[in-house]
């Protein structure tokens, strides 16, 4: 078990590189890790992220009450919505938020992030739906969000940003990442004529290998089947309103269940991912 100072620190180091990525701007963004059922580390308000150290970091219970923070502290004042991401996913370690620029764009222009255009986004995110807008720091953030939680590990905040979870505080920021990226390849490819989209065979292949090799988190692929037999790659993100079914046979639930930190994770996502792509770029004859 991580001690609770090393846990401070590694926010502090995941703040610093979501600001040095440009991901939030002066005094935005927040972070939260899950000790246990009821204590739960967070960022402060009114703070730069990129800046903090282990003093910065607040403490507090389920509902987002303060159990502890040093003078001049307080948390933020978005810590609602990452509380609902916990109450509504007990397999989730860490929640991030930030306003990276592509992703944030796509959230002003109420577009989704859905067209099939690359293994890793299709593998690892499936598609990230928008969350309705929500005042910040009122309960309409948290309300709006609910119904993507058992479905997605991203979404984007309308006209606001993203938001990501996971099982650790690394893993939690590499979807952030992630995000990011597929947004921004998105937007440049839609600048040079519009992306060249993988057909309906090509992305089950991509569902089925992350079936597979059974990779931790909600995935749309696995749930997303509506009505009409639309994957979540082409019902526009509006995949909520469609009836869910569970993929026959397909084990959609968290391994191991719990938010035991679990360091390991995002490394070998990452490394899974890596391989899978190889794989269905050799398949595609892509190579
Ligand atoms: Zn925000």
């Amino acid at each position: 078990m991580v001690n609770e100072y090393e846990i401070k620190k590694q926010i502090c180091d995941i703040g610093r590189r979501i600001y040095n990525r440009n991901m939030v701007a002066a005094n935005d963004g927040n972070i939260s890790v899950k000790l246990n059922d009821n204590e739960f580390l967070c960022t402060p308000t009114g703070v730069s992220k990129g800046f903090m150290t282990p003093d910065f970091i607040c403490k507090v219970d389920r509902e987002g009450n303060v159990i502890q923070a040093n003078p001049g502290f307080k948390p933020s004042s978005e810590i609602k919505m990452h509380m609902r991401v916990y109450e509504k996913r007990p397999d989730v370690g860490s929640v991030v938020h930030a306003h990276p620029i592509y992703a944030t764009s796509f959230a002003i222009a109420g577009i989704p992030l859905t067209q099939p255009i690359m293994p890793e986004a299709v593998i690892s995110l499936g598609c990230v739906p928008i969350a309705e807008y929500g005042t910040p720091s009122t309960m309409e953030i948290p309300d709006n969000l609910e119904k993507y939680l058992p479905y997605f590990d991203a979404v984007l905040l309308e006209n606001h940003g993203a938001l990501t979870w996971s099982t650790d505080l690394n893993a939690a920021y590499m979807k952030m990442e992630s995000v990011e990226f597929y947004a921004q390849l998105l937007y440049q490819s839609k600048v040079l004529g519009g992306p060249k989209e993988f057909d309906e065979k090509n992305i089950e292949k991509l569902y089925e290998i992350r079936r597979k090799f059974g990779m931790a988190g909600k995935h749309p692929a696995n749930l997303c089947l509506n009505k009409d037999g639309k994957n979540c790659h082409n019902c526009g993100g509006a995949c909520q309103d469609g009836e869910f079914k569970k993929f026959p046979g397909y084990q959609y639930d968290f391994v191991g269940g719990d938010s035991k930190p679990a360091e390991n994770n995002a490394a070998s996502d990452a490394q899974l991912v890596a391989e899978i792509t190889k794989q269905v770029m050799a398949q595609l004859g892509m190579k």
